[in-house]
C-alpha cells in the first residue's frame, strides 16, 4: 500500500465510514449493512421491473394502434383497387319461323342480368328445302334463289313487312315463353299481342 493510500483508509476510519483497523467485517454491524443493502437492492430492482413492464405495455398499445391503422388503409386501398366483375356475356337465342314458304331463324340477343332483350336480328331467308340461305337475285324481279337447289320465292315473299311479323312473332314467343319479368330495350319494336 503506498503511503498516500495509507493516509486515506486511516482518515476513513476516523470519520467511521471504514472499520477501525483491527476490527472484523463479519461483526453484527457489517452484516445489518449487508442486510440493509441487499434489501435496497431487491426494492430498486423490483422498482425497475415494474417501470419497464409499465414502458413496455405502452410501448405495444402504440403499435397495436398503428397495427390497427395500417390494415385499415390496407383494406381501404384494396377496395379502391378492387376491380368491378365483368358483366356476364349476352345470350343468343335462335328461333324458328316459317313464312310464304321460307324459312327465318331470328336471333334475339340476351342481357340475362337486366332480364333484357337487348337485340333482334332476323337474319336471312333460308330455303324451305334444304335449308340454305337464300340470296336475292339481280334484276328488277328481285327473287330469292337457293344457291344449293335452285329454289326460287318471290321478292315479295321476304320484304320488310314479312321480316317485321316473323321479329315480332319471334319476340312473343320468346316473351310468352320466358315469362314475365324480361322487357324489351329501347328501339326494339314490342309486337303488338305480347306483354313484356
Ligand atoms: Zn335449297
Amino acid at each position: 500500500m503506498s503511503v498516500d493510500a495509507g493516509r486515506a483508509c486511516a482518515l476513513g476510519r476516523k470519520a467511521g465510514a471504514l472499520p477501525a483497523e483491527g476490527l472484523s467485517d463479519s461483526g453484527p454491524l457489517a452484516r445489518l449493512r449487508v442486510a440493509r443493502y441487499a434489501n435496497l437492492v431487491t426494492n430498486n430492482a423490483l422498482y425497475a421491473t415494474a417501470v419497464l413492464c409499465l414502458i413496455l405495455a405502452v410501448a405495444a398499445a402504440v403499435l397495436s394502434a398503428k397495427l390497427r391503422a395500417a390494415r385499415a388503409a390496407l383494406t381501404e386501398a384494396e377496395r379502391k383497387l378492387a376491380v368491378p366483375p365483368p358483366p356476364p356475356p349476352p345470350v343468343t337465342v335462335e328461333c324458328r319461323r316459317e313464312a310464304f314458304g321460307i324459312l327465318w331463324f331470328p336471333v334475339l340477343t340476351i342481357d340475362e342480368r337486366r332480364r333484357l332483350v337487348t337485340a333482334a336480328s332476323v337474319g336471312l331467308p333460308h330455303c324451305p328445302r334444304c335449308v340454305k340461305p337464300m340470296s336475292l337475285k339481280p334484276g328488277p324481279a328481285g327473287e330469292w334463289v337457293c344457291p344449293a337447289c335452285g329454289e326460287v320465292r318471290a321478292g315479295s315473299a321476304a320484304d320488310i313487312r314479312v321480316t317485321d311479323s316473323v321479329l315480332g312473332e319471334a319476340l312473343q314467343e320468346f316473351l310468352s315463353r320466358r315469362g314475365g319479368g324480361y322487357a324489351l330495350a329501347e328501339g326494339i319494336r314490342a309486337p303488338k299481342s305480347a306483354k313484356a
